[in-house]
């Protein structure tokens, strides 16, 4: 396409126009979750944006590399392994299964790299060395801190009035001998720690801090220099303001040049809490009976720069939304009217031409929404009035085959076979059966019961099927 995107870019606060540093690949950095728990549905807002924007980049002709990191080494993951009697492997694989398992049922495109924290502590621990050669850092009782009056240029994404933030003040729940306020730990030492959540360093036996995991595992993957980097806004300060710091001052080169924040998920008006009575996860809601492809739906639906207020309402007519789509898809098929192709082809090209524009325009979801329904309209009427072809029908399909790469829920779910990732996952299973291998093979069962596939072995085999 040859009209540019363009992106609002918090680091700039203006809409302007993005443009790969090597067009016409992106490479795109997401925070991704802290394996402690189930991700939430305000945990998927931010990750079916991040997932709309990547494919809106390959819509729009672009390839995308796209790194998506785990944390599975902070201080909750610690205590809850060491109160399970087991070690941060052992406490954070069902967690990362689990995250997998949602981010197939709201059809989210697997990154390219996945990287967990603690497969990285080398590179983690290079950087923090970088820091300390070139100055930026002190240690205090064996922990390592970035000294944030060594970046002049500190404050610069969030625009807050840092230097407010007087020494003494707490800025986090970590308590540590810092000795201002705003200093951020790069590597933690805490005497009492299992030896399991314990690296050797040169500069002394200790942990990662959360901030040094994102930029060392995003240049590893991505360069020192790269296009794009995601995440909710609650990451804007201090994570993202700290990821900069970090970077730029181990390598003396800008880290990042677009930063693209999603704002925040309200459920019914209200922050999302347990005590509330108003937190789910996408399991919680698809037990429920909600559709995953209606609760896709109604997170994609909304800008990413909007407050995006969750209802049982809204997921009504989200489910209704595409119910509309989804009859037309499979009454396309019945076509055998005798107008012209170019009735079809005309609406055909206008729907995808304002489709391309609005995700153009800083990801325009609701006018790129209007254009698949618009569309959804004109094939409704030209099929009442018998007047669409099997060839008009046909470029109907394809046109909104092509508008649900970016959307991922147009087209009604075969049911009558598995997914190739539902494949691979019965395969394992089967494999591990084979191998007496009970836990992996219990570990696939359960993780297709996660995507709502049922097993039943039977003299005859195993047999499927998909729940509700
Ligand atoms: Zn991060």
């Amino acid at each position: 396409m040859s009209d540019e995107m363009r992106l609002f870019n918090t680091l700039t606060g203006r809409v302007e126009p993005f443009a790969p540093e090597r067009p016409p690949e992106v490479r795109m950095y997401v925070c991704g979750p802290t394996v402690y728990n189930r991700a939430h549905l305000g945990n998927f807002r931010t990750f079916v944006a991040t997932d709309v924007l990547r494919r809106a980049l390959e819509f729009r002709g672009h390839s995308v590399c796209e790194v998506m990191n785990l944390t599975d080494v902070e201080d909750r993951i610690i205590r809850f392994a060491a109160d399970a009697s087991t070690d941060l492997e052992g406490y954070t694989r069902k967690w990362i299964d689990a995250f997998h398992a949602d981010m197939a049922m709201l059809r989210m495109e697997r990154p390219e790299h996945f990287p967990k924290a603690t497969d990285h502590i080398g590179e983690m621990i290079d950087l923090i060395s970088r820091l300390i050669e070139r100055g930026h850092t002190y240690t205090a009782d064996g922990s390592v801190y970035f000294r944030i009056s060594t970046q002049p240029s500190y404050g610069q994404l969030s625009r807050l009035d840092v230097s407010g933030i007087r020494a003494g003040a707490r800025v986090d729940t970590d308590r540590y001998d810092k000795e201002d306020a705003r200093d951020f730990v790069l590597w933690k030492l805490k005497a009492d720690e299992p030896s399991w959540a314990q690296w050797d360093a040169p500069f002394g036996k200790g942990r990662p801090g959360w901030h040094i995991e994102c930029s060392a595992m995003a240049m590893k993957y991505l360069g020192e220099t790269f296009d794009l980097h995601c995440g909710g806004v609650d990451l804007v300060f201090p994570h993202h303001e700290n990821e900069i710091a970090q970077s730029e001052g181990g390598t003396g080169h800008p880290f990042v040049r677009t930063w693209v924040h999603v704002e925040h998920l309200l459920v019914e008006g209200e922050t999302m809490s347990k005590s509330k009575g108003n937190f789910f996860t996408i399991p919680d809601l698809v037990d429920k009976g909600h559709r995953p492809d209606a609760i896709r739906y109604l997170l994609a639906s909304v800008h990413y720069r909007k407050q995006l207020n969750f209802t049982f309402e809204g997921l009504a007519h989200a489910t209704a939304a595409l119910e509309r789509i989804h009859s037309l898809v499979r009454r396309l098929d019945e076509a055998s009217g005798d107008g012209p192709v170019g009735e079809a082809d005309a609406a055909c090209g206008q729907a995808l031409s304002r489709f391309g524009a609005a995700l153009g325009d800083d990801l325009n979801v609701s006018e790129a929404l209007a254009a698949v329904h618009g569309l959804v309209g004109e094939a409704n009427a030209l099929m009442a009035t018998n007047r669409i072809s099997r060839a008009g029908a046909e470029r109907v399909r394809q046109t909104l085959a092509s508008m649900d790469s970016v959307f991922a829920v147009f087209f009604p779910e075969d049911r009558s076979a598995l997914t190739p990732d539902e494949q691979a996952l019965f395969d394992e299973r089967q494999a591990a059966r084979v191998g007496r291998d009970f836990v992996r093979a219990d570990s696939a069962r359960a993780r297709l019961d996660a995507l709502g596939i049922v097993l039943e072995d039977t003299p005859k085999g195993t047999r499927w099927r998909r729940r509700g």
